[in-house]
């Protein structure tokens, strides 16, 4: 049998008010990925200062640049589903943001080292991001909102290419120097 758009057994939309929980749940992660961009905003300038390559200096400046859009982006998401932008702290950030700095302290300035620990540290940031928008883009899908799905499908992109950059810098540079490092 063919499926029908039209038969609701086959349809994958439901509408927003439909699933109060699920609705509350994608509300809320929309909330916690604000939150991580917005603290990304503040923690990637430092990531660019502490950087010794121009090129991986370059690379964070502009998906600083990116994450700005990004952070746009999700308060254009608050308004779309009639919601006020309201950030709500997200761990895992926090967390990933903390290593980083870590990483940044324990290596030593200037060095081809302390790049390979940056772009670690920021590679596993943009796989929580691309998992987050992976699966928020898949659910506002689900629930119909495909305005929504749209944008967080733009940032999705975004995040895939930024961690693309960071690993061609990593294997046609950096990693290269820091082993010829003394
Ligand atoms: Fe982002
Ligand atoms: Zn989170
Ligand atoms: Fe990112």
């Amino acid at each position: 049998m063919k499926k029908s758009t039209t038969d609701p057994k086959f349809s994958t939309k439901t509408s927003p008010k439909a699933e109060p929980a699920l609705n509350e749940l994608f509300l809320d992660s929309i909330k916690d990925i604000y939150w991580a961009e917005n603290h990304l905003i503040k923690v990637l300038p430092k990531m660019q200062k502490a950087a010794t390559s121009a090129e991986l200096a370059a690379a964070i400046g502009d998906h600083l640049q990116e994450t700005i859009i990004h952070a746009t982006r999700l308060e254009q998401v608050f308004e779309l589903l009639g919601e006020k932008v309201q950030a709500k702290k997200c761990d895992a950030m926090e967390g990933l943001a903390k290593e980083g700095e870590s990483i940044v302290e324990s290596t030593e300035p200037g060095t081809a080292t302390r790049d390979v620990g940056i772009i670690l540290a920021s590679q596993k940031v943009e796989h929580y991001e691309i998992a987050t928008y992976g699966g928020l883009t898949q659910l506002a899908k689900t629930l119909g909102l495909d305005d929504v799905a749209e944008l967080l499908g733009q940032t999705l992109g975004e995040e895939k290419l930024a961690d693309e950059k960071l690993t061609t810098i990593a294997e046609e540079n950096v990693n290269y120097t820091a082993a010829d490092e003394a």
